[in-house]
């Protein structure tokens, strides 16, 4: 049953609508009752399979890409880097996520052999960038609705061996960078895919750090689960992206802190946050804390790990104690609430 539906995900002729997945699983569905040893009399004439191809008629965004069967060259990751960028946005969503699936797993592929050779600091440095485009890629894949299971499992796979990779150079890199905070990543909580369309790229150097209040008046209830604090900060991106005042291309604040210590990675430090108001914004980290602490006071292990995570920041990017805001101090605001507006003001006196 694999074999069949994978050949048919990546058939040229299946057109690729929202209703894909449903159309897809009827297909699977259809597939199992023409398949050798399942047929009976009852069901020989299914109906389900002329149906479907009614309703999924070819259309030429379908076609497949030139680049699909050509080997891992350098030359090949160009075109299709290309081609996500030009054709990508009309072709099928398969096409699509294959594309980035591609992208990540080749740059992979690449920094693995370069970095059997005994690289020098430079060169190392670069590979680590080149893992972690290639993790940005394989990420996207595994939070994206488009995206086949079997294209999930190759993203997850490679992300496996990214994680593997970076042991070496990257990890280190992380830690002697002060980032004492683990932070767990977008693909771990649940992301949406950002709309960078709707974003503006980091300008120069962060300078700054604001902290917020999540403040939701109807907030999901914590229980201390992983699940459910993945659960409320996929709701605050969705507020975000699809408020009723706000269409951000993605959640607003870099970093998100739950009560019980975990720090959550936000919007990509390459984007501009949107969580201060206009000029605001730029060169500016936005933290935000779940909760209202005007209402309540922060748990010790928020705390806790905020000031981590500041000291992290504020090392990384030389960023100054007296340039650590509360959302208040820049705009007219409650936020982030009393209790942690009072704990900033002795963190910057510290
Ligand atoms: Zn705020």
């Amino acid at each position: 049953m694999k074999s069949r539906s994978g050949s048919l995900a990546t058939s040229p002729v299946v057109r690729l609508p929202a209703a894909r997945a449903a159309a897809l699983t009827l297909l699977a569905i259809s597939l199992a009752f023409a398949a050798p040893g399942c047929r009976s009399p009852h069901v020989a004439k299914a109906p389900v399979e002329p149906l479907a191809m009614t309703q999924y008629e070819p259309d030429p965004a379908d076609v497949a890409p030139p680049w699909l069967a050509e080997p891992l060259s350098w030359e090949k990751l160009n075109k299709v880097e290309e081609w996500a960028k030009t054709q990508g946005p009309r072709a099928a969503p398969l096409w699509r996520v294959e594309a980035q699936l591609v992208l990540g797993l080749g740059r992979l592929e690449f920094a693995r052999r370069d970095g059997q050779s005994k690289p020098t600091a430079k060169e190392a440095a670069e590979l680590d960038a080149r893992v972690r485009a290639a993790r940005a890629s394989l990420e996207s894949v595994v939070v994206d609705n488009d995206a086949t299971a079997a294209q999930r499992r190759r993203a997850e796979d490679g992300l496996r061996r990214a994680e593997r990779l970076s042991g070496g150079t990257y990890a280190k890199a992380k830690q002697t960078s002060g980032m004492g905070v683990p932070v767990i990543a977008r693909a771990q909580w649940g992301a949406a895919r950002a709309m960078v369309e709707r974003m503006d790229r980091a300008q120069g150097e962060y300078s700054r750090i604001t902290v917020h209040h999540s403040a939701d008046p109807n907030p999901v209830p914590l229980d201390g689960s992983s699940a459910r604090t993945f659960e409320a900060v996929r709701e605050i991106q969705k507020a975000h992206m699809n408020g009723k005042t706000t269409h951000y291309g993605d959640i607003g604040y870099h970093f998100v802190i739950d009560p019980y210590g975990r720090v959550l990675e936000g919007r990509e430090l390459i984007y501009q946050g949107a969580h201060a108001h206009g000029q605001n914004n730029v060169q500016n980290i936005g933290i935000c804390l779940i909760g209202n602490f005007d209402k309540t006071v922060p748990t010790k292990a928020a705390l806790d790990a905020l000031e981590k995570e500041i000291e992290a920041l504020r090392k990384r990017y030389n960023i100054p104690k007296r340039r650590v805001y509360g959302h208040r101090e820049l705009r007219s605001t409650d936020c982030p609430g009393a209790h942690v507006m009072h704990w900033l003001e002795s963190y910057r006196k510290s």
